[in-house]
């Protein structure tokens, strides 16, 4: 009978592991991603259930305990996700993942708490219970860090002196715990104690040094380190959900920082090392230099009588949630005859794909969206481009001044275009806290004001033209 039972539920993990595969194939394509969602959620609930049915040899009985954690972990994720911003987006993934790294952590603790006393400590499983202590510490205390700086509560001035010294230290000292726990002729707690304080700091001071701008890309590598947890603690407890669904996230999590590093021009170790972000960052503003400021009437004009424009939409566009008005807009011009079109960066707003969700919400055909080096090459014959709230994306200091630290990160080469009209509310500086000299381009106005209210005015006024 046991046996029959560990077959069936062997088989519904297997399930479970497809629906997690199409699942993320389908999050690969924004038409399909809300099913791939749906099938990645459903791969789960599947995988719980079979755990909780999985036949054990246990003398206690935990059922009680495990539903109210689930009733309260589940309810808390809920409301999180129905009431988060997507702005906020990035702090509460790393949120999540956080606890996806205190869950490696605390089952690799238990695994040691109950190890057989008298049993030798030379086998693979203490190895994997060892690195799943110190993956799953890492990723808990770094995401914790990654989530205070992102919601500005972390400031990046405060940076320990000699970071990369003391995080070499730490990670030999590390290591050689780790060498020391195997060697014992037996199990010596204070020592896993020892380990797992070393990693929760080394979690800290990983993260600390790393500026603001990179925490998108910080949160994807310590995803992937979660996934990694998962995965060994799949093998600690010979559970295949476990073990494949944290291979599929430690992979996509590789994947994604990888893309984004590139996104960026920026290798890593960059990243990890660079401090982007850190140095406070220039005003955008210049008191020798002066802005051109557009006018409604005149850019409404300008706009009905444009063969081509091109929308290129940044964080501000998310902040200030103007995405349907834009494509209201969008569609007045086409109406008129105007080819419209919108060029997505790689890195626009905080999140990969977050103008694309964006402008997917307000319903703009997929079709419409250029990719980087497609808007580059149209920019040239383009009569005028509209960037609303973005800046770091469009800023030419990556393209022309070595010194700056963005420099040889691809943009949206926007200056190409016949004319520009950045939308944004003043000359404050973008998420790389540089300033950005396509302000003062020639060809360049500004139109001041929340993005929104920006294009509800002119909208009216495309109207009275
Ligand atoms: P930026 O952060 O460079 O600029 C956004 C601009 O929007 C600001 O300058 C701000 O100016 C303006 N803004 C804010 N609110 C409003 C509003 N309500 N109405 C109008 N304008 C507004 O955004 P980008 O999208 O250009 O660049 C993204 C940045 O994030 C890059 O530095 C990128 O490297 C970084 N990043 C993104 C990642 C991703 O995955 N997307 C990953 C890693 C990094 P003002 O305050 O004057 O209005």
């Amino acid at each position: 009978m046991t046996n029959t039972a560990v077959i069936i539920t062997e088989y519904v993990y297997l399930i479970s592991i497809i629906l997690f595969i199409v699942g993320l194939k389908k999050l690969s394509h924004p038409d399909t991603a809300k099913m791939g969602n749906l099938f990645a959620s459903a791969g789960m609930g599947l995988a719980i259930l079979t755990t909780l049915f999985y036949p054990i040899e246990t003398e206690t009985n935990n059922y009680m305990l495990i539903f109210a954690a689930m009733l309260v972990g589940g309810l808390i994720g809920l409301i999180a996700a129905k009431k988060v911003q997507m702005t906020a987006m990035p702090e509460m993934v790393s949120l999540f993942n956080g606890l996806g790294g205190a869950c490696a952590m605390m089952i690799s603790f238990v695994e040691f708490y109950n190890y057989p006393a008298g049993q030798s400590l030379m086998n693979g499983q203490i190895l994997t219970t060892i690195f799943a202590l110190f993956i799953g510490s890492i990723s808990f205390t770094g995401s914790l860090i990654a989530y205070g700086k992102l919601q500005g509560s972390l400031r990046d001035s405060l940076v320990l002196p000699y970071p990369k010294i003391i995080n070499l230290t730490l990670l030999l000292v590390i290591i050689g715990i780790s060498i020391y726990i195997v060697s014992l002729p037996e199990l010596s707690f204070v020592w896993v104690i020892l380990l797992l304080v070393f990693s929760l700091v080394y979690g800290v001071t990983f993260v600390t040094p790393i500026g603001g701008g990179d925490m998108p890309v910080v949160i994807s590598l310590l995803n992937s380190f979660t996934g990694l947890g998962a995965a060994l603690a799949g093998l600690i407890y010979g559970n295949q959900v476990m073990l494949v669904g944290g291979i599929l996230v430690g992979a996509s999590g590789t994947i994604l920082t990888i893309l984004m590093c590139k996104a960026m021009n920026r290798s890593l170790l960059n990243v990890i090392i660079g401090g982007f972000g850190t140095s406070g960052g220039a005003s955008g503003s210049s008191k020798d230099q002066n802005v051109k400021e557009a006018t409604y009437a005149d850019l409404a004009i300008q706009l009905k009588y444009a063969q081509k424009v091109i929308i290129v939409p940044g964080y501000g566009l998310a902040v200030a949630q103007a995405q349907h008005t834009c494509h209201e807009m969008e569609k007045i011009l086409e109406a008129e005859g105007v080819s419209v079109k919108y060029a997505i960066h790689p890195v626009a707003g905080r999140m990969p794909g977050h103008m694309n969700v964006l402008l997917a919400e307000a319903d703009v055909p997929y079709p419409q969206l250029l990719e980087l080096d497609d808007a580059n090459r149209e920019f040239p014959s383009t009569d005028l481009v509209l960037v609303i709230g973005a800046n770091d994306v469009v800023n030419p200091a990556a393209k022309d001044d070595p010194s700056s630290p963005i420099y040889g990160m691809p943009i949206l080469d926007v200056a190409q275009a016949k004319g520009i009209v950045v939308f944004k509310r003043s000359m404050s500086t973008g998420y790389a806290g540089i300033a950005n000299p396509l302000f003062f381009n020639a060809k360049n106005s500004m139109l001041f004001g929340d993005a929104k209210v920006s294009l509800q005015k002119l909208i009216t006024e495309i109207g009275n033209a």
